[in-house]
């Protein structure tokens, strides 16, 4: 009979339905559901991490092989199979040697991410100096785009970056304009490198970051890539002054921002210093705008 093929195909899926889903469904129980949700935290943790990466790419490949292999599986294709299950096991361990580099920032990142348990208490004398430092730090890259000075000033958070200061020279000096027109200066011994601020005071210069390996413009070079580089292994704020074009951009969670003015920048950093602050200010500003808005009627 013709249709018999399709008949034998639709009866195996059925089966495989059943087995693999069906059965599966009438058998949860709430624990599992919670199972569920701390691993789809978990996958979406990973996939957000390695979305921009070289092993993004890798992810879609891998991903198609399970297609291919379930289907393969569904339909009894023994010889693919074979394959594509060995294939898994093998790869793997290739995998793992492969994008060690990624696999280790990733862990660096995990295990430099403290859990934020309380919030910090932020007076407002420590707000007005944030916004203080930006206010510095816009104007030094004003000042460097419009002369070409290249630049790099990173931003510690809550990622400790002792390793890299270690390396540079330590400064340990109160931020301003002027020292930080000094240590940029083509001709000092530490123009080379980042200068790395942390609690609001320039703690060290001359410091040598990671390089990205993630697929970036051709027009940056290592400047651009060192800034990207850290931002993937660390929560810092960090920015770049390009020599040769004068642009001003952030790298942030592994992600480059360019075009920046003076008063993008000072807006960029201190709602990237004091986030809670700059969303309470807002929303008291739109109650504030609310308010007045109902008594103009
Ligand atoms: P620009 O647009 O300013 O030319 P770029 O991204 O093209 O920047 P390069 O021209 O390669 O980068 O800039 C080289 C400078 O970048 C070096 O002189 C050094 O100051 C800095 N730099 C390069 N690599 C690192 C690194 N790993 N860590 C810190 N600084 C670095
Ligand atoms: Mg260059």
């Amino acid at each position: 009979m013709g249709f018999c093929p399709m008949a034998e195909f639709l009866e195996r899926m059925q089966s495989f339905m059943h087995k693999y889903v069906f059965d599966v469904l009438a058998e949860i129980r709430p624990v599992d559901i919670l199972d569920i949700l701390i691993l789809s935290v978990l996958i979406f943790s990973i996939f957000k991490f390695i979305k921009e990466r070289r092993a993004g790419r890798l992810a879609l490949g891998l991903g198609i092989f399970a297609l291919i292999l379930i289907v393969s599986v569904a339909l009894n294709l023994k010889a693919m199979k074979y394959i594509l299950e060995n294939f898994y096991q093998i790869g793997l361990l290739a995998i793992v040697i492969i994008f060690q580099s990624d696999l280790r920032a990733a862990l660096e990142k995990v295990g430099n991410t403290p859990i934020r348990t309380f919030k910090k208490n932020f007076t407002e004398s420590d707000f007005n100096s944030t916004v203080e430092l930006a206010e510095i730090i816009s104007d030094a890259c004003n000042k460097f785009s419009a002369e070409r000075t290249g630049a790099l000033i990173v931003l510690e958070l809550e990622t400790k970056l002792g390793d890299y200061m270690s390396q540079g020279t330590i400064i340990n000096a109160d931020t301003s304009v002027e020292m930080l027109r000094t240590i940029f200066y083509e001709g000092t011994a530490l123009h080379d490198g980042a200068t790395i601020i942390r609690n609001r005071r320039i703690y060290a210069s001359g410091c040598f970051l990671p390089i990205s390996q993630a697929d970036v413009n051709k027009d940056l070079g290592t400047r651009h890539r060192a800034a990207l580089g850290l931002s993937e292994v660390s929560d810092a704020v960090v920015i770049v002054v390009s020599e040769e074009t004068g642009t001003i951009s952030i790298a942030k969670d592994g992600q480059l921002s360019r075009f920046y003015t003076y008063a993008t920048l000072k807006q960029a950093i201190v709602e990237y210093l004091a986030p809670e602050e700059v969303r309470r200010e807002r929303q008291k500003n739109m109650r504030r705008n609310l308010k007045r808005g109902m008594k103009d009627e």
